[in-house]
């Protein structure tokens, strides 16, 4: 099947008589004939169901659906994207393990990284995404379990160099962990460029209706766990009567220890109802992100023109620094540009209050337009100088363009630009 198929198709075949749609399995249980049986899916969590906070047919089909899209072997949605981060993140590294991400990934990913991780003793190593392989290999240690990237980071649009990473994670024995979900497998399959895992938060573009939050895992099931590297995939797991992963499991390793160890643990599993409206966002997502892709890069060639902005970040616009990378990565540079307009936080606030169809919120990748003023909202503690630093400039505009007709789209943002 190709992409929009498997949007429609993947992870759900009904059979005779059964529904056309994946019903919504709202149980927290299920039940059993015998004591005899409920003890075989204790010996193997894999043979059935056991309990909704780790399994559930509703999100199981959503799961497939996925993995299918990104080519993976298996995946594992999660409650938030956040928490999609962090199991993913957990599934390799102890206390007392590091591993690296590039800086250019989204902010709650950086505050995971930097603050929360470290606490339970996890150290995160950050190396610029444009780091030369010298500088990148430099940042190794023997204790060294993962490396983090974005495809098409958020908020900086900075497209990441897949194959450069994964060559790197790779010479080190370790798995290359990808953040796609500015991209979605629409418009990149970062397991074609090496990737070993994929993260998303599926509040974005997946969800896509600015419904609820969500975040999924997907494995490719190629990566070798049992390199040396990774003994809590190849020893006993002591919390599992003393299960090898990579022995029973093989290439399903990784999501079935990260769903048998860390969501039995933290209990951070989706309902069946989110997973339900998760699948119809995903029904369309194909369709959807060629329009984004489109609007977005009429809109930034309509920002491009004007005399009141000061410069246009969109890595599908040639001339933007990412352009070549975008071209390499990208089937379409999706629908999120941020660009200056000239006279400061003043004149940005002026073309934000004017605007009366794009709405002003904290959320991007939604099917309605919306737009962010990142000094006055999201960055509003720093002052002029730490924003310069923490490269947000006072007049910069995150604009998120959504479905409606680019005619309606482009009257607002001269809506806007009349105001200032
Ligand atoms: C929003 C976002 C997250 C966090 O996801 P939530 O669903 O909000 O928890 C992670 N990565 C990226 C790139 C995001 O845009």
């Amino acid at each position: 099947m190709r992409d929009e198929t498997k949007c429609l198709h993947a992870g759900y075949t009904p059979k005779n008589t059964e529904p056309r749609v994946m019903p919504i399995v709202q149980s927290t249980t299920y039940v059993f004939d015998s004591t005899d049986d409920i003890g075989a899916v204790f010996d193997d969590p894999t043979k059935n169901l056991i309990y909704s906070r780790f399994a559930n047919p509703t999100v199981m089909a959503v799961e497939a659906k996925i993995a299918a899209l990104e080519g993976g072997a298996a995946a594992m949605c999660t409650s938030s994207g956040q928490a999609a981060s962090l199991l993913s993140i957990l599934n390799l590294c102890d206390a007392g393990d590091s591993f690296i991400s590039t800086t250019q990934i989204y902010g709650g990913t950086v505050n995971l990284f930097s603050y929360t991780l470290k606490k339970l003793g996890i150290e995160c190593v950050f190396v610029d995404a444009d780091a030369d392989a010298a500088t990148i290999d430099a940042a190794f240690k023997a204790n060294t379990k993962a490396v983090f990237g974005e495809t098409l980071a958020n908020p900086a649009l900075k497209v990441l160099d897949i194959e450069k990473f994964a060559k790197a994670a790779h010479a080190h024995g370790v798995p290359l962990i990808i953040d796609n979900t500015f991209a979605t497998p629409i418009l990149c399959k970062p397991f074609e460029y090496g990737a070993d895992i994929i993260v998303h938060s599926t509040s974005k573009y997946m969800d896509g209706h600015a419904l609820q939050v969500g975040g999924v895992i997907v494995d490719s099931g190629t990566f070798n766990w049992a390199n040396g590297r990774f003994p809590a995939f190849t020893e006993p797991d002591e919390s599992y009567h003393g299960i090898s992963y990579t022995e029973t499991y093989k290439e399903s390793a990784y999501i079935i220890k990260a769903r048998m160890q860390l969501m039995r643990d933290y209990g951070v599993y989706p309902s069946a109802h989110s997973a339900f409206l998760l699948n119809l966002g995903l029904e369309t997502l194909a369709l959807r992100m060629e329009r984004y892709c489109e609007n977005a890069l009429k809109v930034a060639r309509h920002l491009q023109k004007s005399d009141k902005v000061a410069s246009v970040t969109y890595p599908g616009l040639p001339g933007d620094s990412n352009y070549a990378l975008a071209q390499k990565y990208l089937k379409g540079s999706s629908g999120v540009i941020s660009f200056v307009i000239k006279g400061g936080k003043e004149n940005a606030v002026k073309f934000m209050d004017a605007l009366t169809l794009a709405s002003n919120e904290v959320h991007v990748a939604d099917i309605r337009t919306c737009v962010l003023h990142p000094a006055s909202a999201t960055h509003r503690q720093l002052t002029p100088q730490q924003l310069v630093a923490a490269g947000i400039e006072p007049g910069m505009i995150r604009f998120s363009v959504g479905l409606e007709n680019i005619d309606d789209i482009i009257e607002d943002i001269d809506r806007g630009f009349q105001a200032v």
